[in-house]
């Protein structure tokens, strides 16, 4: 093979991929028309929903082939990569196909229009990739070299990346990740020291605030190394700065970015994210608690009253970013809103209150939860909490824009989700594979046997495409594009399936607390859930931005 002339997996995938894509557009051609570029989507969530993730898969299966192309360019061809870009082509095609035939009046397409996924080239190339010998044979390769990550990144600065967090996650956190899990511990300083002391929360932060300045992909590296041993007793750690830190950069002062971001990314202040509510989750423009302005002993501030729920890390956090209600009309909705940063004491424990000097409180009750342990996420009482005017987000210009600010952060904090989701994934696989080649039954290695075959291969190819799309999501980052939401919802997705398949490869086993897949189980059901819970990325971020693109 040349350097520039495609294997036949990666040609058969890029027919695939162009095939989808044709089929793809004509439907949300259609779903755009139907509701008016997005206008109408509640009117007609359930396609809107099935077509976002149709095109979230789409594009998975785009850039996993894109990344096997230009490696393949560039002289370092994968071969079990582009296997995987067929099989993964095939699976989405396949779905494509297939909803559209369970739905033909929602999808809307003439015949003509569904062909492309229709013609004799395409469905064979369809069977091949779906056919189970086909995947047999890639779990058989995974299986062999254990199910480890050493994909090709593209990149000199990630790869040593990896190879320092990696040395970092195995050393330093792995040891400790069972028994911050099972005794819902938080987590330790001296950990939190060492991982500050690696610049891992400076990661992303530009060289002029204090940070390394590395860059979205090698940050999101650091982060799925880390999930890869411990979600929450170590990859979740940068999520919360990443956020504030996008916010700041976005819409701060230079004196906020000037004070805040260094210490952001030495570590010497932790951040924690304040926006939902007990009664305020999704609709997060409708957030109530309020900010009065106010003076403290000649000092211009504000006074902040309501409740905060489920805000992680808060009692060890040194700072908290939150978001309240400045403009008292309702009408103002998400335009009333502004961001603060509030600094206060780091506590232990599950509660914690905390008394102002200038008279303000606010106190914490932890949520017991299953799994993401090792932070404790808070319920928050606040009655009269001091901010100085100066800790505004934007100061005079931030007033009423804390919403826009807090979203392009949360675009942000997706990103990093999707690589917390892909590390979670990966421990799930290798975990397999090391149960399923150390354990026999009826004679045979349950390696061997041909169901487990197939289910390592679907497994390794879903992580595969999930992870691509999410570092090319990292390479591209924009804040306002939705391919940060198209791969948290994907990878998340992918954590979740691939997690619970290991997990029945270990049989009894695996349902044992002192088993690490258990805990990758309990972990993954919160990734759909926060940083925008799937229904509303598909509907309200993904659908709305795709059927809006689609009626230009
Ligand atoms: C462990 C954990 C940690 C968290 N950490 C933080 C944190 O640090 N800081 C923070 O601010 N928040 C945090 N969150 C909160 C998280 O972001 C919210 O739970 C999430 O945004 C969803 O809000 P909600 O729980 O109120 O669900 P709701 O918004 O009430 O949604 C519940 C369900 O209703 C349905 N639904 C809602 N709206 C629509 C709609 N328009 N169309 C169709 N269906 C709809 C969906 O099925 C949805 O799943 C955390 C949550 C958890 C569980």
């Amino acid at each position: 093979m040349t350097q520039t002339q495609a294997s036949a997996p990666a040609a058969t995938a890029r027919a695939l991929v162009e095939a989808s894509q044709q089929v793809l557009d004509a439907a949300l051609a259609h779903a755009a028309l139907v509701t008016e570029g997005g206008r109408l989507i509640d009117e007609h969530q359930v396609h809107t929903e099935r077509v976002a993730y149709l095109a979230t898969q789409v594009r998975a299966a785009r850039e996993l082939l894109s990344h096997v192309e230009r490696i393949a360019a560039a002289g370092r061809p994968d071969a079990l990569l582009e296997r995987m870009a067929h099989a993964y082509a095939a699976e989405v095609a396949h779905e494509l196909r297939s909803q559209r035939e369970a739905a033909r009046p929602d999808f809307g397409l003439e015949d003509e229009q569904a062909r492309p996924l229709w013609v004799d080239e395409i469905a064979a190339a369809i069977d091949a990739g779906l056919d189970e010998g086909f995947l047999r044979a890639i779990g058989r390769d995974v299986i062999s070299s254990l199910g480890v990550n050493n994909t090709d990144l593209e990149d000199e600065v990630a790869q040593l990346t990896r190879d320092m967090a990696r040395n970092f996650a195995k050393t330093e956190v792995e040891p400790l990740a069972q028994e911050i899990h099972r005794q819902d511990l938080l987590i330790p300083d001296e950990l939190l020291d060492k991982f500050s002391a690696q610049g891992f929360f400076g990661s992303s932060i530009p060289e002029q605030y204090g940070g390394t300045g590395m860059g979205d992909l090698p940050a999101i590296v650091i982060t799925e190394e880390l999930s890869a041993v411990s979600l929450a007793g170590a990859g979740s750690l940068a999520t919360r700065p990443e956020i504030l830190t996008k916010a700041l950069l976005a819409g701060g002062t230079e004196q906020q970015r000037e004070e805040w971001l260094p210490k952001i990314a030495s570590g010497e202040v932790l951040v924690a994210i304040a926006v939902t509510e007990p009664d305020v989750g999704s609709d997060v423009a409708s957030v109530q608690t309020r900010a009065e302005p106010a003076e403290h002993e000649g000092e211009r501030g504000w006074r902040i009253n309501g409740a905060k729920a489920w805000s992680t890390f808060s009692g060890r956090a040194t700072l908290l970013a939150l978001l309240a209600r400045t403009d008292p009309d309702p009408a103002a909705g998400s335009r009333g809103l502004s961001l603060f940063m509030i600094p206060k004491p780091a506590y232990d424990g599950r509660h914690w209150r905390f008394e102002q000097p200038e008279g303000g409180v606010i106190e914490g009750t932890a949520n017991p939860t299953p799994g993401y342990r090792g932070m404790h996420s808070f319920t928050l009482a606040i009655d009269d909490l001091w901010v100085s005017h100066e800790n505004l987000v934007g100061g005079d210009e931030g007033v009423g824009r804390g919403f826009y600010f807090q979203m392009g952060g949360f675009a942000a904090g997706r990103l990093q989700t999707a690589g917390r989701a892909s590390g979670l994934a990966q421990a799930a696989l290798e975990k397999a594979c090391q149960y399923v080649t150390g354990r026999s039954q009826f004679g045979t290695q349950l390696a061997e046997f041909q169901l487990t075959q197939y289910k390592i291969g679907r497994m390794a190819v879903h992580v595969a495409a999930g992870r691509q799309f999410t570092y090319q999501a990292a390479r591209e980052f924009d804040d306002r594009a939705p391919e940060p939401s198209m791969a948290k919802l994907l990878t998340c997705d992918i954590a979740g399936e691939v997690s619970r398949e290991a997990q029945l490869l270990h049989g009894g086993w695996g349902y044992s607390e002192e088993d690490p897949i258990s805990r990758y189980v309990v972990d993954s059901l919160v990734l759909p859930i926060f940083e925008g819970v799937k229904p509303i990325l598909e509907l309200r971020v993904i659908g709305r931005a795709l059927l809006a693109a689609a009626a230009q």
